[in-house]
């Protein structure tokens, strides 16, 4: 049986689903004001995962995913400059421009990553009367009120709001607290639904209250309960939407419904760099470009996640990922000696794997283990197709393609050849840049004598022993 551990319960949780027949998942997406960086792909990997997890359970699951386009502010609070705004001043572009610009870069960085695209990705700005009709329904259902400035949520209302999720110190909610504070406001723990536009916001849109634009927390409510209805089985973000925006969420949610919106919240914790913080001003945001400029694929980065439990952190270096790296393509290696074997391999030994398999993934999505369990299988001394084609169901979970070996198109092809080879074969490389035939050919007879035959290809010379 499927376990998970629940934030709101603070305990590991059997999953018992609303229906048996559809598992509902609403999963935070991102902010398109900027390319998504490697942390952010950990919640998305794991969003993936779990809906892979499921599925492997024999559930179908429908997925959505929010694109924040509008109203995510600079600050945690809900106040300040708009991301998207600041962006296409510094872009020169308008902010459907940004917005379009990075949702396409997002979409392609998750497709190289092998997560498959959610049932429903749908952007803010298109939910605009959703939201306004929610904020409505809580403002007449008695927890929310108007300043001059906008509508605002009444925490006094819910005496367990910051205990929802996080049994959170009050003071780290103080919306608004590092910013500019609404004098209006009944209490600083208050936060804004619906925001009046100032002159200057680009981002606004006639409402009943006005020209105005949406808190960011809003948007999730709306969209969330519009595709998957008032209440559904699992949340998920990373940790640091834990204290604010998802206990705002639940707020919300018992504003407009009279409870809660999700029976399960999952949270990833965070992938640090070099132990610390990623942050611009230490030049460590990675992206999956800065990872494919140094010859690392997507797939890597996404089998580098599964060495560690989505609970804990995860502490990126380049030389975990390069090991990662190694590892992948030698696990892919073993795999393909399986390939083909005609052993037939005992059903009781494939159920005993499929049972360990199964126990790992159901014990809250238990990774490292799951791997382990992989690398077992891929070393074994007896070959057979049957291990191939067990391992190859098993990816259906974690997605690596790990029955393509050589799928690494950064992989060093001739990785094993002793140091004389890879001399003669840089000196080659050499001659044939400088057009200089006569030497290469030379270089390539001596390889012969060596036991071993150059190919040119597109990807460069490639050795085989003869
Ligand atoms: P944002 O676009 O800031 O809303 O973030 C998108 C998702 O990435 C959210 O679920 C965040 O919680 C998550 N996230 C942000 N930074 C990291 C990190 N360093 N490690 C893991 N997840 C992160
Ligand atoms: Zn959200």
């Amino acid at each position: 049986m499927l376990k998970l551990y629940n934030t709101l319960t603070r305990k590991k949780e059997p999953f018992i689903p609303i229906s048996k027949d559809k598992v509902k998942i609403y999963s935070c997406g991102p902010t398109v004001y900027n390319y998504a960086h490697i942390g952010n792909m950990r919640a998305y990997i794991f969003m993936d995962t779990l809906r892979k997890v499921l599925k492997y359970n024999g559930y179908n699951v429908e997925l959505v995913m929010n694109i924040t386009d509008v109203g995510h502010l600079v600050s945690d609070a809900d106040e300040g400059e708009d991301k998207m705004a600041k962006t296409a001043r510094l872009e020169n572009k308008s902010v459907y421009e940004i917005a379009q610009k990075y949702t396409d870069a997002f979409i392609e960085d998750i497709k190289k990553l092998n997560i498959s695209i959610p049932d429903h990705v749908v952007k803010a700005t298109d939910h605009i009367k959703e939201m306004e009709e929610y904020v409505d329904k809580i403002v007449k259902n008695g927890y929310a009120y108007e300043t001059s400035k906008g509508i605002y949520f009444d925490t006094s209302k819910l005496p367990k709001y910051g205990k929802f999720l996080s049994n959170n110190e009050l003071d780290n909610l103080k919306a608004g607290a590092r910013v500019e504070v609404d004098n209006e406001k009944k209490s600083p723990y208050d936060f804004a639904l619906w925001i009046k536009a100032p002159k200057e916001h680009i981002m606004k849109w006639d409402s009943k209250w006005g020209l105005c634009y949406p808190g960011w927390h809003i948007e999730c409510c709306a969209m969330s309960q519009k595709y998957l209805g008032d209440k559904f089985d699992i949340h998920t973000g990373g940790v640091d939407h834990i204290p604010i925006h998802h206990e705002n969420e639940i707020a919300q949610a018992i504003g407009a419904t009279g409870h809660n919106l999700a029976n399960y919240w999952l949270h990833v914790e965070f992938l640090l760099i070099d132990n610390g913080k990623m942050s611009k001003s230490l030049g460590n945001v990675y992206t999956l470009s800065d990872l494919e400029k140094k010859k690392i694929d997507a797939l890597t980065y996404r089998y580098f996640n599964y060495t560690s439990h989505y609970k804990n952190k995860l502490n990126f270096t380049w030389d975990a990922i390069n090991s990662a790296k190694v590892s992948l393509n030698k696990l892919r290696e073993l795999i393909s000696l399986h390939k083909d074997v005609n052993i037939k391999v005992d059903k009781l030994v494939i159920k005993e794997y499929e049972d360990r398999f199964l126990d790992a993934i159901n014990d809250d999505i238990n990774m490292p283990v799951a791997i382990s369990i992989i690398w077992e299988l891929a070393k074994k001394k007896e070959k057979s197709n049957d291990y191939f084609e067990l391992i190859k169901k098993f990816d259906s979970v974690l997605s690596l393609d790990l029955d393509k070996n050589n799928n690494d198109k950064y992989q060093d092809k001739n990785q094993d050849v002793p140091e004389e080879v890879r001399k003669l074969l840089n000196l080659r490389k050499i001659a044939r840049d400088n057009k200089d035939y006569l030497q290469s050919d030379i270089l390539r007879d001596k390889l012969k004598e060596l036991g071993y035959i150059v190919k040119d290809t597109k990807e460069g010379q490639i050795v085989e022993k003869v």
